[in-house]
């Protein structure tokens, strides 16, 4: 886990599949729509490897789905495919997954923080990385010890899924913190980081993997290969923001809570001339349930630049692209107050711009609010994040408000985010303990 500068966001996401059918069938439409679905958790590389009679075929690409799709035929009954966003290693081809090695392939979202260490120690026996990523930690670890040596030595979090010979393997990590679920498809059975791309498929949500199960798809169906624990710890992060909308994790709707997240915030009285916007695209939701509870009106005045996502192509790009990320509705805006509801907040960089390019723009008072509790802490999943780069680390919330230019700043509180998801949850980055 990073800070998307960009953004100001953490950054984590990666987005995995895995498609067995019971025969070879033309696929590219239907992966590519399975792909594109988890487009939101990578958009610096994306690539397949697939089964193409007694071959593995891997195909990568820099840059999003559309590019590896272009006039592509896949022909085969076994497939995996990653979207990437880069965490550990740098955004190039070589690191884009899957990887290959023996015969075997493998994908992976998340973590690892005993990957130095295990890398080190097998570098040491002699074998050697062909990449800069954790991800091939894991390959190397299976090649050596199977499934069992994953779960034994591999620490942090992880959804992977492995290519081996005529299976297909999904797993997600002892906590539960990166999402898998399974899903069926009219021959065969889908995996996938979120439930959008089973449905994107034409295919149907089965169930998600519990946390620390293992699971083996071949011609006799599925089986589980390692049983899990129901005490789960996903990432709250995957609610707030990482999920797509239309997503179920461990059964609850991504979309739903963000717009509990908003109704929690809208319980306060503004007077009706007040209007509240969502900073696009993740706090559009939590802001449509603040103006539910609040019965103000909703206005949709800061808008994205659809365009600029691209730029994530260049993930070390420490430029500030606020200005070229947003553009405001000035005539809705102006001499107005506003309520500007956001996700979450890392280092306050994009809402400090924001707020003045909205004031710039003629907007009176500005109560900016934010659908994730205060972030006091880096995520310890995390590695190459630092405290200080965390605003809520070293600020107090009035503080912050200062920092970032608003008029009045309020978060929900952990309490209240458990209230709406349960206890099935990780907050540690919130309460520092
Ligand atoms: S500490 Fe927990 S909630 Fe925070 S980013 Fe890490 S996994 Fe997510």
């Amino acid at each position: 886990m990073t800070i998307d500068e960009f953004n100001d966001k953490f950054k984590e996401e990666c987005g995995i599949l895995g498609v067995f059918l019971g025969k070879k069938e033309n696929v590219e439409t239907q992966v590519y729509s399975g792909l594109l679905a988890l487009q939101h958790r990578g958009q610096e590389s994306c690539g397949i490897s697939y089964r193409d009679n007694n071959e593995i075929k891997n195909i990568k690409k820099m840059g999003l789905v559309d590019n590896l799709f272009e006039g592509l035929k896949i022909n085969t009954n076994l497939l995996i495919g990653h979207v990437r966003y880069s965490t550990w290693g740098e955004s190039n081809i070589k690191n884009t997954q899957p990887l290959f090695s023996n015969n075997i392939s493998l994908a992976h979202n998340g973590t690892l923080t005993n990957g130095d260490h295990i890398k080190e120690n097998l570098m040491k026996k002699g074998i050697k990385f062909s990449t800069d990523t954790d991800s091939e930690v894991i390959l190397k670890v299976f090649e050596e010890e199977g499934i069992k040596g994953i779960y034994n030595r591999i620490r942090g979090s992880y959804g992977v899924v492995i290519m081996k010979d005529d299976e297909l393997i999904a797993m997600r990590d002892p906590l539960g913190i990166r999402p898998v679920c399974l899903g069926k498809i009219e021959d065969g059975y889908i995996v996938a980081s979120e439930s959008c791309a089973i449905e994107a498929m034409g295919g149907s949500f089965i169930r998600d993997l519990m946390a620390g199960e293992v699971i083996k798809i071949d011609e006799n169906g599925v089986s589980v290969i390692r049983r899990g624990s129901k005490s789960i710890n996903t990432c709250a992060f995957e609610y707030i923001y990482f999920a797509r909308e239309d997503s179920k994790i461990d059964g609850i709707s991504v979309g739903e809570i963000r717009t509990q997240l908003g109704k929690i915030l809208g319980k306060e009285d503004f007077s009706n001339d007040h209007m509240v916007m969502g900073v696009p695209d993740t706090g559009t939701l939590p802001a449509l349930g603040y103006a539910y509870e609040s019965n103000l009106k909703y206005e949709p005045g800061i808008l994205r630049n659809k365009y600029v996502g691209r730029t994530f192509i260049c993930p070390n790009n420490r430029k500030n692209k606020v200005n070229d990320k947003f553009f405001i509705l000035k005539d809705r805006i102006r001499e107005k107050d506003l309520i500007v509801v956001d996700d979450s907040l890392v280092r306050g960089t994009t809402s400090k711009e924001l707020i003045k390019k909205l004031k710039k723009a003629g907007a009176n008072r500005i109560h900016y609010r934010v659908a994730s509790p205060i972030i006091r802490c880096k995520c310890d999943l995390g590695i190459n994040m630092k405290n200080e780069n965390i605003i809520g680390h070293f600020k107090q919330i009035e503080e912050i408000r200062e920092e970032i230019g608003a008029d009045t700043l309020k978060y929900i509180s952990t309490e209240d985010l458990i209230s709406i998801l349960g206890k099935n949850i990780c907050t540690l980055c919130f309460t520092n303990k």
